[in-house]
Order: structure tokens, then sequence, then C-alpha cells
């Protein structure tokens, strides 16, 4: 670098000196060239002549064996700018620097000085003392790696650059002047604060800075010294001034960081200013770059483009310009999503490993005679699925592991159906678990409805059916255990589970997972499974005694980006089609002071026969004042609104119990409207229900709402669905437009996704999302860029054994760190 800017000393902060004052230590502490440091030590580099510097460069270069203008050319294809914005020092080149993919063939790389390790503690820095280190740690930097990766927030462009003569007020400049003057003045109201003003001049004129109750820098600003500042020009009673700006004062052979240029603005923690850990951060990337290694194999680089490691990390901190630093987030974005997808792969191969499934050969005329039953076609998603998920089962080994997405109304049940058909066939059993009772009882009634459809049945009540099957020879027989079957039956479906002439229960998750033993089990489905988070999955799996198959139900419509992320260990079949028919619900939006106008709909409405649900607004908070909230709702509600009608009310805080029973008067008509917080969301099928009113509907996410919204519609009879917004606001809420434009579940949700985040679309702790710097989850194209060469890189080197990926083992595994902590 010095010699592409004619060694004047600037490629390095605070001359070159001071780097090899450092470097030096580095080595000596590998003990690695004495001879070489000898020589370091004899002249200082700021008192030579530029012609003495190349000679004693070339020295450098011939005792290095190598010719040091050569790694320097070859180093970087297109010299740094010498201009202020110029990206930090390149350290020096070492043999895991990047030289070796540009280099001639032939020529072996030069024996260069090993890298310093950067995973060493943060204090090995100069300047670091450990008051700064316990600051440091509160920012997660402990090592000089975490440092290195302490990417700024964003940045402040101070890259406009303007002549005193130019500046107009209301905008930012980057100003490069000489000190007239500075001094100590008191300001504030009672005078009681201390402040700087200085007075800066250039060839065009003067303009006046303050800085409010920095007095301490009237000492440092010398008159005649070179500085820059940057920031707004603020009109002050017909004067323009520079107010309270960065600044940095010019010294020969420094490039400035703090001024002139992108400067990166940092997340920062008491005592720690932006100025001293740009300081830092710029230190760290002049002098200890060198530690960090590609982690990106050749031909990945090749194949995507990307920019090198060390580039990106220095354009992502001091960036040449937006562009380089979009180039630089986009690489370093990759990485992120390029380790998370080889850890999922790696921990889904590692569960397959050894993992012996159970090979259930689906007979043709079960599963025809099956479909055949059905009062409809499937759609051509339903066939898909079927076949995708039939095909894991005849594999067998090792154990299907699928998510079954689709959203409401999409018809998943009859999927799981024809999975469950195709097992309890060959003599296994099948498990359904759900989160609640009503819905237990929901599925038992469908599926006994399919069953009884197929065949004769033997015996047929509330929670047992058997059903002759003409296509399989024999009964096929189906429980239903909850917290309310009865005794007796409770422990009459126990014993035909325990002696595997149960083929098929449908159940809780609590029950069923508790207790009842299934010696044939070959195939769990679990419904609405999104409601339990991720880490409850493999405890899922690890259930039973052999190691059935699991089918994962959900009807969030998850965006492709998060399915990967989240389920990446999971194979996945997506219904993204509704059967023919379906009606759309009418979707409005109401302010408040029209609430009454609603209220007179829904009473048209119940007394057509039709039944309402009214939801009550969010309250984050907590759920005790939720709970209190939809009481006095629904009180007000059952005594001065609706007198006459029956009115239902469902709460967290009820036990699950109490709002089984309430959710049942609800589906059976017992109940014209249901009032409720937000727990009514899980998949209830109530046909007769068309209005769906939600207060407060801003509160709540757009796939919440979705959901919602696909409670009703699901009959015969036309259906509405009232958004009652908080305010009467005039301005149309983003969302809630969304919601009214948009039927489609997934774009609603990846609208969602755009307009909240990863945190809020699935409840913040239960997100069980890495920390990912860099990459947002719409960077859909990255995402999936990765998954690709994850699975390709995976084929070659599972193991990640190869010494060409140990750099990119050793980020998987403090990735994978990473996501555990969280998730714990
Ligand atoms: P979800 O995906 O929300 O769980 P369900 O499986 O409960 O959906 O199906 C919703 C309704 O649609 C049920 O009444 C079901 O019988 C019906 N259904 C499923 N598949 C089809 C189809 N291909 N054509 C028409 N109706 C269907
Ligand atoms: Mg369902």
């Amino acid at each position: 670098m010095e010699e592409s800017t004619g060694f004047d000393d600037t490629a390095v902060l605070g001359g070159l000196d001071k780097f090899i004052e450092i470097w030096a230590e580095a080595m000596a502490a590998q003990a690695r060239g004495p001879e070489l440091l000898r020589q370091v030590a004899e002249t200082p580099y700021a008192g030579m002549s530029p012609e003495e510097r190349r000679r004693w460069a070339g020295r450098w270069g011939a005792a290095l064996n190598a010719g040091l203008g050569q790694t320097a050319a070859t180093r970087r294809p297109d010299p740094p700018p010498k201009r202020p914005g110029a990206a930090p020092p390149a350290p020096a080149p070492s043999r895991s620097s990047k030289p070796a993919r540009a280099a001639k063939p032939g020529k072996g790389p030069p024996s260069l000085p090993e890298s310093h390790s950067v995973d060493v503690p943060v204090d090995r820095l100069r300047g670091v003392d450990t008051k700064l280190s316990g600051r440091l740690e509160r920012l997660d930097v402990r090592t000089v790696r975490d440092l290195i990766y302490l990417f700024p927030r964003r940045h402040l462009d101070y890259s406009k650059f303007a002549r005193v003569s130019e500046l107009s007020p209301g905008q930012e400049y980057t100003l490069m002047a000489t000190i007239w003057d500075a001094r100590e003045v008191i300001g504030g109201q009672q005078g009681q604060r201390k402040d700087t003003e200085a007075v800066l001049s250039d060839e065009t004129g003067n303009i006046k800075v303050i800085w409010f109750g920095q007095r301490y820098l009237a000492r440092t600003l010398k008159p005649n010294a070179r500085i820059a500042v940057s920031g707004k020009v603020e009109a002050f009673r017909g004067q323009l001034v520079f107010v309270s700006p960065e600044y940095e004062l010019l010294d020969a052979g420094q490039a400035p960081i703090h001024t002139g240029r992108l400067v990166p603005v940092y997340s920062l923690t008491g005592g720690l200013s932006g100025r001293s850990l740009r300081r830092l951060t710029w230190q760290v990337l002049g002098q200890w770059l060198n530690g960090v290694d590609e982690l990106l194999p050749e031909d990945l680089l090749d194949r995507t483009g990307f920019m090198p490691l060390r580039d990106a990390i220095r354009q992502a901190h001091y960036p040449d310009n937006l562009g380089s630093w979009e180039a630089a987030r986009r690489r370093l974005a990759f990485d992120e999503l390029f380790a998370l997808q080889l850890a999922v792969l790696r921990r889904r191969q590692h569960q397959q490993r050894d993992v012996q499934g159970i090979p259930v050969v689906a007979q043709k005329e079960v599963l025809d005679g099956f479909i055949e039953s059905l009062p409809f076609r499937l759609t051509t998603a339903q066939q898909r699925s079927i076949d995708e998920i039939i095909a894991d089962l005849e594999r067998g080994t090792p154990p299907m592991n699928r998510l079954l997405q689709g959203e409401v109304g999409s018809g998943k049940t009859v999927v799981a159906l024809a999975a469950l058909l195709a097992v309890a066939a060959t003599g296994y059993q099948g498990a359904v678990m759900v989160p609640t009772e009503v819905l237990a009882e929901q599925h038992f009634h469908t599926v006994s409805a399919l069953l009884s459809s197929m065949g004769s049945p033997v015996q047929a009540d509330d929670s047992l059916v058997s059903v002759f099957l003409e296509s399989m020879g024999r009964v096929v027989s189906l429980g239903l255990l909850t917290g309310s079957t009865r005794t007796a039956r409770k422990r009459e479906l126990t014993k035909m589970a325990g002696d595997g002439s149960l083929d098929l229960v449908i159940g809780t998750h609590a029950l069923i997972q508790s207790g009842v033993s299934l010696p044939k089990l070959a195939l769990a489905v679990a419904d609405e499974q999104h409601r339990f988070g991720v880490m409850q999955r493999s405890a899922l799996r690890e259930r039973g005694t052999g190691t059935p198959h699991t089918l994962i139900m959900s009807a969030t419509p998850i965006p492709r980006t998060l399915t990967l992320t989240l389920y990446g260990d999971l194979d996945i079949s997506t219904l993204d089609e509704l059967p023919a028919g379906r009606q759309q619900v009418s979707t409005g939006t109401l302010t408040p002071d029209r609430r009454p106008a609603a209220f007179g709909f829904i009473r048209k409405q119940v007394e057509d026969g039709r039944q309402a649900f009214v939801i009550c607004p969010l309250v984050e908070e907590s759920e005790v004042i939720e709970a209190k909230a939809a009481t006095e709702e629904y009180e007000m509600l059952s005594q001065e609104v609706f007198p006459d009608l029956k009115l239902g009310l469902l709460h967290g805080r009820m036990s699950s119990k109490d709002k089984d029973r309430v959710m049942r008067r609800f589906r059976d008509g017992e109940l014209d409207i249901l009032v409720s917080t937000a727990v009514v969301e899980v998949g209830i099928d109530v046909a007769n229900a068309t209005v769906m009113m939600i207060e407060g509907a801003e509160r709540f996410g757009l796939s919440q709402l979705h959901q919602f919204r696909g409670r009703v519609g699901r009959g015969e009879h036309k259906s509405y669905c009232i958004l009652v917004s908080e305010r009467n606001s005039e301005v149309p809420n983003e969302r809630l437009s969304a919601m009214v434009q948009i039927h489609d579940g997934f774009r609603l949700a990846e609208a969602d996704l755009e307009l909240r985040g990863p945190g809020d679309f699935f409840g913040t702790r239960q997100s069980g999302l890495p920390n990912l710097r860099m990459a947002h989850l719409s960077d859909r194209q990255l995402l999936e860029s990765a998954r690709d060469e994850a699975s390709r890189l995976m084929k070659r080197d599972p193991e990640l054994k190869s010494k060409k990926h140990a750099a990119l083992a050793a980020q998987v595994a403090r990735f994978l760190d990473t996501v555990s902590t969280e998730a714990s």
C-alpha cells in the first residue's frame, strides 16, 4: 500500500511505525523472525525520505522472501484511494490472505509471517484496559474477532465536501479547514455550561463552530492546525454555524475516520463513545484483519462473485461508498445464512444418521378407496403432498420429518388422514396431536366421518369409532383421547392402544405424550404446531418407542425465507391452493366511532341465524389486564348492546376446561356471539359463523389477523371481517389496508414479515432465530443461494473435515453456539 501511494506514510493511520511496533510484538509473541525484528528497530519510517522508504521496503521484501511490489499489486487490484474516505489500511500480507488467488501459478505462497489469531481477548489491543474491556463486553465483544464483527448500525454520510463559501443552512457537510481560533465560552441559560467556540477558515471564508458542553476541546484545537468537521450547518442570528459537528484533526498521513467519509455509527454503551469505538475498530481493521481467514471455498466465491471476506469486513465498517457497503453487507449476510444452513443441514444429517425408520408400504387400493370415497376431488396440491408423504413413508429410513403447510381451509386434514390410513393399513399405529380439546374433537369428527363414508361402521360414538374397511379387509379403530374422555373409556382406549388394536388416536398433546403407549406407532401428526414454538419439535420426535415418522401441520403461512431458516431441517409440503369454490371473506375497516354500525350488522346476521366473533384488543403487557378488558367488553356488550342475545366469553386466564366448554357451546350454536381475546385463533371450525369483528386491529400482526379471518367463511354463508381501528385516524394503516386487499395467506405473511420483522412475526421469545446481524429475512435470494451452496458443500465434505474448510467449520461451530445460547 505504501508503494501504491508513493511511500508517503499514509497507508497506516498514525504512521507505519505504529503498525510495525504492533506487528513486531505479535511476531515476537510467536517467536518469529528475530533477525527481521532487528532490522525493523533500526530507523523510524517516519524519518525517512520517500526514496529511503522505497529502499527500506525493498530490503523488507527481500527479507520476507518475496517481492513486495508484486504482493502489493496482486493483493489489491485497485490501489486504495488516497483521499479521505479511503478504506482502512490493509494489513501486511500473510500466508492466509488472499494473494494466492491471484498469484501466478508456479509461484508458491511467499513465506510470510503467520497471521495472529483474532480469537484472543480484546485487552490484547493497544489502549484497551480492563475498564474498556468491561464496557466492550456489554456489547458482547470479548475477543478481537467479536470486535471485527461488531458492525455499525448505520453510517453517517459525511462524504460531501464543501468549502466555506458553499455552505448553506440545514445541510450536512464536511469542511476541511484551518483553525483560526478556539476558546472556551460560557453557555446555557444560566451560564452553567462550558462550550467550545472556534473559527475555522479556508481560502473562501470563515465559519463559526460551536461544541456545546465540550470545553476540553478548546485546549485540543490549536490555531493553525488543520481540521475536518462534519455535521449540520445552521443559521444562527444571520450567521452560519456548525453545531457540535464531528471533528478530526488532520495529521499528515492520517486518514479521517470520524469525518469526510461514510462514518460508522456503532451501538454504544455507557462510557464508550462513538469516537473511541471508531478508533478501536480502525486500529483493529488495520492490524488484525490478517487473522480472519476467508471462509468461503474458492469455487463458491467464483460462482457467486461475492466480495472477499476481509474486503467485506473493511467495507462494512468504513465503506468507500454506499455501493461497496451494500456489496459487503450481502457478502456478510450470505456468510451468516450459509453458516445457518450448514448448521441446519448438519443437524439434520446427524439426526438421520443411524436412525432406523419404519418402512410403510402403502396399499394402493386403500389409498384409492379413500380418495374415491371423498365427497370432493383433491386439489393438485393435496395430491402432490400425499404423494410426497407416501414416498417418505415407503422409504422408511430416515424417518419422515415433514412440515405440511397450508392456510386455513386448504384441506390439510385429508392429507394427514391419507397418510394415517396408509399406516393403519399395514398394521401400524398413527397418532394426531393437537393443542386443545375442541380441536381434538373437531378432528375426531372429521376423521370419523371420512372413515365411516369409506366402509361400514361397527361401532360409533363420541370417542371411539370402528369401521370395517373392505379395501383392507378388516376393522380400523379410531379413538379420541382428551381430558374430558370418561375414565372407563380412557382405560379402554389406553388398553387398545397398548395392545395395538387401536389403529388411530386423536388427542391433546399432553395426553398422548404422557403415559399412553403406542407400541406400533409409525406416524405422529401434530396440528397447529407453530403455537408451540420451534423448540418443541425435537421433543415430539423423541417421543415413541421406535422412531416414528412425523408430520407437522401448520396453518400459519410461513414465508419461504422463514421456513428455510426455522424449519431448514424439515422437508416441506405446501398446500398453496384452496379447494375450488371457496368464498372470499369481505373485509373492511372501520373507525371506532362507527362501531354501532358494526353492532347493527352483527345483530342482523344473528337474526338470520348466523353467529359472530368479537375479538378484543391485544394487551401486550399482561394477560391479566387483557382478560379484564375482555371481561369488561363482554359485560358491556351483553348488558348494553345485545341484552337479548346469548354471548360467551373466552380469554387466556380461563382454565382449559372452561375454554373448551365455551368453544363447544359456540360450536353447537348455543351462543350467538363469542367475545374473545386472541386465544380463539387456533383452527376452530364453526361453519355457521359469518362475522369476525376485530377491535384494536392495528395491534395484531397480519398473520394473526388472517388467522382470525379464517375462522369465518368456512360454510356456505357469505362472511365478513370487520377491522376496527384504534383511532379515528384518516390515515389508513398499512397493515389494515393489506388485509383488505390481500386474501392469500402467503402473500400476507410476506407482507407481515416486511412490516414487522421476524421477531414479532413469531412472538419474540418463541422464534428461536439465531442472531443475524447483516442478513434480513427478506433476503430471499441470498437465502436460497445459501441453501443451495450449503447442500452442494455438504455433498462434497459433509463433516467439513477438509483443511480448506477449517475456517468455515469453526464459523459454523461459533454459529451453533449462538443459536443454542439464544434458544435456551
Ligand atoms: P385446514 O387445512 O384448515 O385444516 P381442513 O382440512 O379442516 O382445512 O379442511 C377444511 C374443509 O375443506 C373441510 O370441511 C374439508 O372437508 C374440506 N375440503 C378439504 N379438501 C377439499 C377439496 N379438495 N375440495 C373441497 N373441500 C375440501
Ligand atoms: Mg386444520
